[in-house]
């Protein structure tokens, strides 16, 4: 019989009823230190209090109000982003996959709106990911995400990671835009080297297609900067946000400079519930707290300390793990065994990870992780290969 809850997910048997920073807990009061953050969602932890605050003294006032009319919590908020990135504007949605639905919107109606409709084609990359409507498959492609959804929406590509050949032709006057994570998180934690950003930037610029970056994973702070393009000191047209921003509540945004999102008036897009006053309320709280300087040149230090010790355990257990890749606390542990048994033996020893693509287990705790607590994760790290493989030291 079909569980009352549709069976999509693969769930491990762990039931959190309480979370305290980067921990976890458990009913009877097992403690797990979480390395996952809900995907990459939790930025602040677990119950921030800034983040609680910011939460009931809005759902005291006001949960709810149509973007029929002006909310000022979504005005703030779109300012904060404005003045802190590239774009000139934002759309904010629910979802990091609502937010791919209108970044692909965005780009149609620019050529449309330029007499030029017929420029529909999205060039994206084998590996990635950006959410599970039927747009957002389309744009990702692989067999994993769109088996027995077909037919899928016309008008996406797939170039092979890293392949700059493949790009080179494939990229043309035609080309409507180029979609891409500035580091690949489901599909395995790559990133794409600066200058392969810079030199995509390049590619765009020269052919007029517009640089879509998808910073739903890799952005708000994660990588060590607010968002990962600025390592390589270029700008997308539009980028896609998500997970983080909400710090654990419902948020997503699209961001965009004024040339891409030009055509976007009045009636062309909406959201019931996008940008709405609580959503809104906690992410500028998140934005207060991420983007500031200080707080950004912490997440470098604790991620050159958790990269540190992470390639020591890589050292000691060459027959659970290959090597460590990523960037900031976006981090990946390439695994010789199995990645669902490393994760699982994980679970074992009280250590949140998320599996990923490549045979790969991700890391990505809560920015706020401490000096302290990155070695107790490595620790339960080390507890849980050994129960895979006598460690080599
Ligand atoms: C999670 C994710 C999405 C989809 O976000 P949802 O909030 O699950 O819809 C899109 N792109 C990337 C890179 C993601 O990691």
């Amino acid at each position: 019989m079909i569980p009352a809850v549709l069976p999509t997910y693969n769930r491990a048997p762990l039931t959190f009823v309480r979370g305290e920073g980067a921990w976890l807990i458990e009913a009877d009061g097992r403690r797990f230190l979480d390395l996952g953050a809900g995907i990459a969602v939790n930025a602040l932890g677990h119950a921030h209090p800034a983040l609680v605050e910011a939460l009931t003294e809005q759902a005291g006032r006001l949960w709810h109000v149509s973007n029929l009319y002006r909310i000022e919590e979504q005005e703030a908020l779109a300012r904060r982003l404005v003045d802190a990135t590239f774009a000139d504007t934002v759309f904010f949605t629910n979802s990091g996959t609502e937010a791919a639905e209108l970044a692909i919107k965005m780009v149609r109606k620019h050529w449309s709106a330029r007499g030029d409709g017929d420029r529909i084609e999205i060039l994206a990359f084998e590996g990635a990911f950006h959410g599970r409507s039927t747009g957002a498959i389309a744009a990702a492609g692989g067999d994993k995400l769109t088996k027995g959804y077909g037919p899928l929406m016309p008008g996406f590509r797939q170039l092979p990671f890293g392949d700059h050949e493949a790009l080179k032709a494939a990229l043309t006057d035609r080309t409507a835009a180029v979609m891409v994570e500035p580091v690949q998180g489901e599909g395995g934690i790559r990133p794409l080297p600066d200058a392969c950003l810079k030199g995509l930037r390049a590619a765009c610029d020269a052919t007029g297609a517009l640089l879509v970056l998808d910073e739903v994973q890799c952005g708000m702070g994660r990588t060590g900067r607010l968002f990962a393009h600025e390592w390589a000191g270029i700008s997308p047209d539009i980028m896609m946000v998500a997970k983080g921003i909400g710090g654990g509540f419902p948020l997503g945004a699209v961001l965009a400079t004024e040339a891409a999102a030009a055509a976007m008036t009045a009636g062309s897009h909406g959201s019931t519930y996008g940008g709405n006053p609580l959503a809104c309320a906690v992410g500028l709280q998140v934005m207060d707290i991420v983007a500031d300087e200080e707080f950004l040149a912490g997440v470098r230090r604790r991620a050159g300390l958790l990269r540190q010790r992470l390639e020591g355990l890589v050292a000691v257990h060459p027959e659970v793990f290959e090597a460590v890749r990523g960037q900031g606390l976006m981090l990946g542990l390439k695994c010789r065994k199995p990645n669902a048994e490393v994760v699982t033996a994980g679970h074992a020893e009280g250590v949140l990870t998320v599996a990923g693509g490549d045979n790969v287990i991700r890391l990505l705790p809560p920015l706020v992780l401490s000096e302290e607590e990155i070695a107790e994760g490595v620790a339960r790290l080390d507890r849980a290969a050994r129960r895979l493989a006598p460690a080599a030291v």
